[in-house]
């Protein structure tokens, strides 16, 4: 057991923190107050590899492993968890979906122009009446000739308005329950689809939230994903991936937070001394970096197993709940720590504060992480 990153790791962590400095940071306001995704950053990140990690060299991928795929995102969550959250929704989810699912014709049309950052991908599970009981989704994919025909809409999909290619889960087969959902893979500007309401969040707010609708929407049935059917059980496995991505980016996120309190502390005097002279700054400053470690740790261990090849249903909703309730810990602390400061737009403890309340939210609620660990512990006792 060695618990040091490599060389190659120290240096893939400068590399990402150093572009998340230059180009993320001075924006990270602006992108907020607007609500906008900057598309003019995805050839940066293509640059770095940050669109593709994961993936094959052949098809443009760097192929890193899910370790340094978890120190890319806390690096970019550790600037703006906003463009942390796209950029795993697009890897981890949409481009995964296809890279893990789907055949040889559709990896070679899709994941290049992914990686490339032409396009940004998005991922469509969850709909207005089915969120955590997802299997209870409405919309429907009925086959028509050689052609499948959507209908239905699904909500709060990130990039739902602004994805070049997304993937969408439909019941071919209602009476089936979650053995009948297949996955489709649909373009933008296909016949039939549109994107509806664009949420305006709490926070996260430069990652576009949107609607997506479905009206006789006619695609090729070269474009189902997967085997008809097996859509639902693909979905858990990309999301035992995805629960990684959302660990590592409470992790980035809390360590954020937790530099801007401690650097806060040093800074600011009352009673003629700075606040980090007081035991009860110091001891939440103490915890917080303690917390960070600890969830550091989880979320590593299940990028490692993942990396070996072992199923991390169990680990990575361990981590993912450890991490993302720590982070909200650590938030709430940094704005406390920097008190009146911490309530106004001047210091960074706010927009923590506000992006944090959705990592224990997407990609399953911590209601549900606890549930899939219950099961993973107790069977259905
Ligand atoms: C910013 C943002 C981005 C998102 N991006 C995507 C995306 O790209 N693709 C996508 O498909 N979805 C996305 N989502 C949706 C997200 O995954 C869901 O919001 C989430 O799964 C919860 O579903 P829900 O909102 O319908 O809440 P509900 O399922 O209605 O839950 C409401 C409350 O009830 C609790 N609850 C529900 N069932 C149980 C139970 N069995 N036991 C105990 N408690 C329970 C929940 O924990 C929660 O506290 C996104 C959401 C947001 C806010």
């Amino acid at each position: 057991m060695d618990f040091r990153p490599t060389d190659e790791q120290e240096l893939l962590r400068r590399t990402v923190r150093e572009f998340a400095e230059a180009e993320m940071r001075p924006h990270v306001m602006e992108w907020d107050e607007a609500q906008h995704f900057p598309m003019e950053l995805l050839p940066k990140l293509a640059s770095l590899g940050l669109l593709g990690i994961q993936f094959a060299e052949e098809y443009g991928g760097a192929a890193l492993s899910a370790v340094d795929y978890c120190i890319c995102i806390e690096e970019l969550a550790r600037v703006c968890p906003a463009i942390a959250l796209s950029v795993a929704a697009h890897n981890g989810l949409c481009s995964s979906h296809i890279a893990l699912f789907g055949n040889e014709t559709q990896r070679r049309q899709y994941l290049p122009r992914l990686i490339r950052g032409e396009v940004l991908g998005a991922w469509g599970l969850t709909e207005a009446n089915a969120g955590s009981d997802a299997a209870a989704m409405r919309t429907t994919a009925a086959r028509q000739g050689d052609c499948w025909v959507l209908n239905g809409s699904k909500n709060f999909i990130t990039h739902g308005a602004i994805g070049g290619v997304i993937v969408v889960m439909a019941a071919t087969d209602r009476s089936q329950s979650h053995r009948g959902i297949s996955a489709f893979i649909v373009e933008h500007g296909t016949p039939g689809m549109t994107a509806g309401k664009k949420e305006n969040k709490l926070g996260m707010r430069a990652s576009d939230t949107s609607e997506v609708i479905f009206q006789d929407c006619r695609i090729s049935s070269a474009q189902l994903l997967g085997e008809e059917g097996k859509g639902f059980i693909n979905t858990l496995q990309i999301l035992d991936s995805g629960r990684i991505g959302i660990a590592a980016l409470s992790v980035g996120l809390a360590q954020g937070a937790y530099e801007a309190a401690r650097h806060y502390a040093l800074e600011r005097r009352q009673f003629g001394q700075t606040i980090a002279g007081f035991q009860a700054i110091q001891w939440k400053l103490v915890d917080a970096a303690t917390r960070i470690e600890g969830a550091r740790l989880l979320t590593y261990r299940a990028a490692y197993l993942k990396d070996q090849g072992a199923r991390t249903t169990k680990e990575s909703s361990m981590a993912k709940l450890h991490a993302s309730e720590t982070a909200v810990r650590v938030a709430d602390d940094c704005v406390q720590i920097h008190g009146g400061y911490g309530f106004v737009k001047d210091y960074p403890a706010e927009k923590y504060f506000r992006d944090v309340k959705l990592l224990t939210i997407g990609e399953g609620t911590s209601e549900i992480q606890r549930l899939v660990i219950a099961r993973q512990l107790l069977g259905r006792a």
